[in-house]
């Protein structure tokens, strides 16, 4: 008899782990609390126009592994390869983005003192991470109005075990001469995410999501009660019936399982949402920024924190642009930004956006509680599952890890 597994969540990551599961000849059962899949990856249409109704998702992996498991199972054709023109709007200047590479350019007479406290990135928290890799001036200038925008939480609270520490060591002089070099050329190359793939037709549901659901066993509307373990079996107590499986496989978020569980911890699990306004407006339409992908806001003025060009992605998208903001800071007002106009068509309200690391979720051992539940057939992936800020390549290749051991053999 094969193996049961129930996967909770059909976002992304509850979507892979299924795709892998099955592949495995497992018997995969998905539960989602939601009528429809996609969690953070739902995209919807209005007047033609696809939605990515979380903010506009682009695609884009430096684990080849994740590309040939993407483009295994979507056809590259399916996907536009573009090249990022983002800018940010500081002092009403649109600076060429990132602000780090593009200080001498825009703010020349802060040069000399932004390169003198440039030094090496020291992880003890987000807000000492700017400050040490960027120095005070370019922390009060741009890193912390726009990261406490983000996070609405002290960045000194928030741990940075989810960033990519590979790129140390570098010394100190070879960072200073890197950020001088980039700012001759001012360009976005060598991000992560200077060129991606952003799908042709649709959203980035219709290309990602979609063909992940192909075969997938989802029941929807499922509210899960509790969760115990007898023996080798585990049960899953919901509003539908009881599941007996032998495995589980949890993307929903963490504090949600411990509390299934009735798990005994001391963890805090913070976490904070985004309001995403669906907006007609000629800011984009213009000539000065119809190039432009992306626009951010990091000055305390504002309300919102990014703007979003969907024409940059898909042309028939023609005046929609979206407005991101910390959720509940759209209440009914007007966007106001000089001489452009905006008319507000519809807002999306996320409650859960950003998984929060308090640095005291280290001391109180997050990851060893995962460690413990997997040793129980318990394991947890996903931006949720592991409460880690990943993206989609990171989410996919987190499930490769936890749910395949990090065998990327799958030929799908
Ligand atoms: C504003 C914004 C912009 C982003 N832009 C990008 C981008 O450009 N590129 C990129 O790569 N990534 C981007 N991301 C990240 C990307 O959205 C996530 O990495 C990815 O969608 C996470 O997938 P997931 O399956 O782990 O979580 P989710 O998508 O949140 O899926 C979790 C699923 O579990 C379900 N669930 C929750 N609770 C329960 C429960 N109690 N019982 C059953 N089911 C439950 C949910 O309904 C959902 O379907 C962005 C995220 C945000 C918020």
């Amino acid at each position: 008899m094969s193996l049961r597994v129930a996967v909770i969540g059909a976002g992304l990551a509850g979507l892979t782990a299924n795709k892998i599961l099955e592949k495995q000849g497992y018997e995969v059962i998905v539960l989602e609390k939601h009528s429809h899949p996609g969690g953070l990856c739902y995209s919807i249409e209005i007047d033609g126009v696809p939605i990515d109704i979380a903010g506009g998702h682009i695609f884009n992996a430096t684990d080849s592994s994740v590309r040939e498991f993407v483009f295994g199972f979507t056809s590259r054709e399916e996907w536009n390869y573009l090249s990022r023109n983002a800018k940010i709007l500081i002092e009403d200047i649109a600076m060429n983005y990132p602000f780090e590479y593009n200080v001498a350019a825009f703010f020349p007479e802060f040069f000399d003192l932004f390169i003198s406290q440039v030094d090496k990135p020291k992880f003890i928290n987000l807000a000492d991470f700017f400050r040490s890799s960027f120095g005070e001036w370019a922390y009060e200038k741009y890193f912390r109005p726009y990261n406490e925008k983000i996070w609405q939480y002290n960045l000194h609270l928030i741990s940075t075990c989810w960033m990519d520490k590979t790129k140390i060591p570098l010394t100190t002089k070879d960072i200073k001469n890197e950020l001088i070099k980039k700012n001759e050329q001012r360009v976005e190359q060598n991000m992560t995410h200077s060129t991606f793939y952003y799908p042709k037709n649709g959203g980035i549901y219709h290309v990602l999501v979609k063909p992940l659901l192909k075969d997938a066993n989802v029941k929807y509307d499922v509210i899960i009660e509790r969760i115990r373990k007898h023996g080798k079996s585990i049960f899953i107590k919901t509003n539908v019936g009881i599941f007996d499986v032998d495995m589980v496989v949890n993307t929903a978020p963490l504090s949600d399982l411990l509390q299934w569980l009735s798990y005994r911890h001391n963890l805090i699990l913070p976490h904070h949402g985004t309001d995403v306004l669906l907006v007609k407006s000629d800011f984009f339409t213009r000539e000065e920024n119809s190039d432009i992908s992306w626009m951010y806001f990091p000055e305390r003025k504002y309300w919102w924190h990014r703007f979003d060009n969907l024409s940059y992605f898909q042309q028939r998208a023609h005046e929609y642009m979206l407005i991101e903001a910390p959720l509940g800071a759209y209440h009914g007002q007007k966007v106001e930004l000089g001489k452009f106009k905006f008319e507000i068509v519809k807002v999306f309200r996320h409650v859960m956006t950003y998984p929060i690391n308090d640095i005291t979720d280290e001391a109180n051992g997050r990851k060893s509680i995962i460690s413990e539940l997997r040793d129980n057939s318990i394991i947890c992936c996903g931006r949720w599952g592991a409460w880690e800020y990943l993206n989609m390549d990171k989410v996919i290749k987190n499930v490769f890890v936890e749910v395949s051991n990090g065998e990327q053999d799958m030929d799908i």
